[in-house]
């Protein structure tokens, strides 16, 4: 299924190969555009919402209820916390990157005391190695895991971690903003309490929502807590009656929710979605390789994103600035610790096409023969082949 992607007018004819934003395909832009009702008071809208909320945590193979929540992915990460945390809770938060990390703050500000557990960023989170620790320290009242770490392109293994660290008694919140329907995700073999994602990664709708799939356990837990949510907008429990009372705790964003509606349904259409990704992926980092330049990670690649290091003598912003002048193609650096010293293809949902990342590869070895780096072979060609193999 081919859909027109073409942007005729607008402020920017970039094509955006970054690990978020992703390229918005025609029908969801147009269904932005529907006409609008009163989401406060129109019922057809209350059941709209709430079919989109099931097809989402029916793409997640579970039938835990999902919410949208008007906001950015990050209003997601800390609705979890803010809605799980109690003060003085203590909360495991796995850490081998950007993301993994930034839990901690969201825990510290609801009262919480983080725990890091903190191993190598260049590798995945060693489920074994976790199990060791678990065994000798298990007194937490939730864990925090992210799935896909965009800034490293990093995967974890999820489905070994959550059962886990879930054998121990720890709900788990999982951020997967990023990696989500590029990457498998089953929510209820995982047994994930909290699974966060966001409208403008994999899912290629406009930046603007995130959502949220609650377990029996994690409402429990937020039905159990002692002391009030601090915080109104990123409470969950503001959301419990929204459909027998058919109202929500603020105004719905009806047009993102239209835009996010188009974009699910494409993907619940696209029988091939995870092959294609993980076909892309593996070509990607296979022509990243034989071309001489070096990967970020050695293990835990995500099929989503490909973080090649910035080859000596020169910064980021060069090649970066090549390719979107030269090239029209927006490619993103990095941030953190890894400021200036990686570069980043998002090559995830609408992005997760043959077409543009043959582009992409063919604009940078033209980039790289203007800045003098020697490649082994052409990036695109050497892209093109491992595809078909
Ligand atoms: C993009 C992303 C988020 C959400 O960040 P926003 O700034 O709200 O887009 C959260 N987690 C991960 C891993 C992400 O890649």
């Amino acid at each position: 299924m081919e859909r027109t992607r073409t942007q005729k007018e607008g402020p920017t004819m970039y094509k955006i190969m970054t690990p978020g934003p992703t390229q918005v395909a025609e029908n969801v832009r147009l269904a932005r555009s529907l006409p609008c009702t009163n989401p406060d008071l129109d019922e057809a809208f209350v059941e709209f919402y709430k079919e989109t909320c099931e097809t989402i945590s029916g793409l997640l193979h579970t039938g835990n209820e999902t919410l949208i929540l008007g906001g950015e992915g990050i209003l997601g990460l800390e609705a979890a916390c803010a809605s799980l945390t109690e003060p003085g809770d203590k909360v495991l938060v796995l850490d081998n990157g950007i993301y993994g990390k930034g839990f901690a703050d969201f825990v510290s500000l609801y009262g919480g005391i983080p725990e890091l557990y903190t191993v190598d960023d260049r590798n995945a989170i060693d489920a074994a190695a976790l199990e060791r620790f678990l065994a000798k320290s298990h007194d937490y009242k939730y864990a925090t895991v992210v799935h896909g770490d965009t800034p490293s392109g990093m995967l974890n293994d999820i489905a070994a971690i959550c059962p886990l660290l879930k054998s121990y008694g720890i709900l788990t919140v999982v951020d997967s903003v990023s990696a989500m329907f590029g990457e498998e995700v089953d929510v209820d073999a995982a047994r994930i309490d909290l699974l966060c994602g966001g409208s403008q990664k994999v899912v290629s709708a406009p930046p603007g929502l995130t959502f949220v799939t609650l377990s029996a356990d994690a409402k429990k837990a937020m039905d159990e807590r002692k002391t009030p949510v601090a915080s109104f907008y990123a409470n969950l429990k503001t959301f419990e009656h929204y459909y027998e009372e058919k109202w929500f705790p603020y105004t719905m964003p009806i047009s993102d929710i239209r835009g996010l509606r188009a974009a699910i349904d494409n993907i619940a259409a696209d029988k091939d979605i995870l092959k294609r990704h993980a076909a892309i992926g593996a070509a990607a980092r296979a022509a990243v390789t034989e071309a001489g330049l070096s990967l970020y990670l050695e293990s835990g690649f995500s099929n989503t994103v490909t973080v090649f290091c910035v080859p000596e003598g020169m910064t980021d912003r060069e090649i970066l600035t090549a390719m979107r002048e030269e090239h029209g193609i927006l490619l993103a650096g990095s941030f953190g610790d890894l400021a200036g010293k990686v570069i980043r293809i998002g090559h995830m949902g609408e992005n997760a096409s043959v077409s543009d990342m043959t582009e992409v590869f063919g604009a940078l070895d033209q980039v790289f023969a203007k800045l003098h780096v020697p490649l082994k072979v052409s990036l695109r060609d050497c892209f093109l082949e491992r595809l078909s193999v």
